[in-house]
């Protein structure tokens, strides 16, 4: 099936970059499909996803706010978004829509090879975005997690279900981290740094060998990606993320390879 009518729901919606990545790949591969951006406020995602239906929707990706609210409307969920309770992909089948969850996916592309088994790693935020990573952290086979939060009790919760999970998990506060060597991985999963801003929490002591991945896109280049680059340690930008839920999506859609170049350059010239 080459055809059908995609769209990205949630709340603000203008500057997502969704739309761009999408129609890039469709232009690519020749594909007769539109992707649209529809803002959907909170309180009305019921009535959302039921215009949606009406308008014959293929499928639809999820964001802020609706991630988790979108589970109590799906007629089947994948065993990631139900391990996650989030979803952030939606696909209609046959008039049944089934809910994925590429966010963990797309966290772990980029970092394929960088061999997470046994890891110990540093999460900050404990969000949602924070709860697919830790899943993640634990489908690799990471040993260890700590988990810094502004919000204690958020971050015990996070740090109780990575325990479900098999990591070795703590909880600490965001504003007492001020050592952070001896972690493989530092993933900031926390909303602070968007539009600028100094990194959550000091990175002049970082390990050159540990991997400091930012999820937050917009800008690019944030506080801590900056921080970290000039403590020399690798970086990895939340863009690559962002493609890869974004591609994971595209293959759950339509069943072929997505053209990942073609998105990257749609992302990268948009952002
Ligand atoms: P969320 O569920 O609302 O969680 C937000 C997290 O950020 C919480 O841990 C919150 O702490 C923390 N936080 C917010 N403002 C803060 C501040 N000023 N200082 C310190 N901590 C702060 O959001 P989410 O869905 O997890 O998303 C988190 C970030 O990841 C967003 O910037 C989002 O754009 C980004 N994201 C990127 C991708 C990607 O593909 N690259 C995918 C998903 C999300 P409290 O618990 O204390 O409130």
């Amino acid at each position: 099936m080459t055809g059908g009518t995609y769209a990205v729901i949630g709340d603000p919606i203008d500057h997502s970059l969704s739309p761009a990545m999408h129609s890039a790949a469709f232009r690519e591969l020749g594909m007769d499909c539109s992707y649209i951006a529809y803002r959907v406020p909170r309180g009305e995602l019921e009535e959302g996803v039921d215009s949606l239906r009406g308008a014959g929707i293929s499928g639809f990706n999820v964001t802020i706010p609706h991630k988790e609210g979108i589970m109590g409307l799906l007629d089947r969920t994948d065993e990631t978004c139900s391990l996650v309770g989030a979803a952030n992909t939606v696909k209609d089948e046959g008039g049944s829509l089934r809910g994925y969850n590429t966010d963990m996916g797309g966290f772990l592309e980029p970092l394929k090879g960088a061999a997470l088994g046994g890891a110990s790693a540093l999460l900050l935020g404990a969000g949602g975005a924070a709860r697919a990573i830790a899943a993640g952290l634990a489908r690799e086979g990471a040993s260890k997690v700590t988990i810094a939060n502004r919000t204690p009790e958020r971050g015990r919760d996070l740090a109780a279900f990575a325990g479900r999970l098999g990591l070795e998990a703590r909880a600490v506060r965001l504003a007492d981290v001020s050592d952070v060597s001896g972690y493989d991985l530092i993933v900031n999963a926390t909303a602070a740094g968007m539009g600028g801003g100094p990194s959550p929490v000091p990175l002049g002591r970082i390990d050159k060998n540990t991997i400091a991945y930012d999820i937050v896109y917009m800008p690019m280049r944030t506080g801590f990606v900056r921080e970290a680059q000039e403590a020399g340690a690798r970086v990895i930008h939340g863009y690559e993320m962002l493609l890869g839920q974004a591609a994971l999506a595209f293959e759950i859609w339509h069943g072929r390879e997505a053209p990942r170049a073609a998105m990257k350059r749609a992302l990268l010239g948009g952002a």
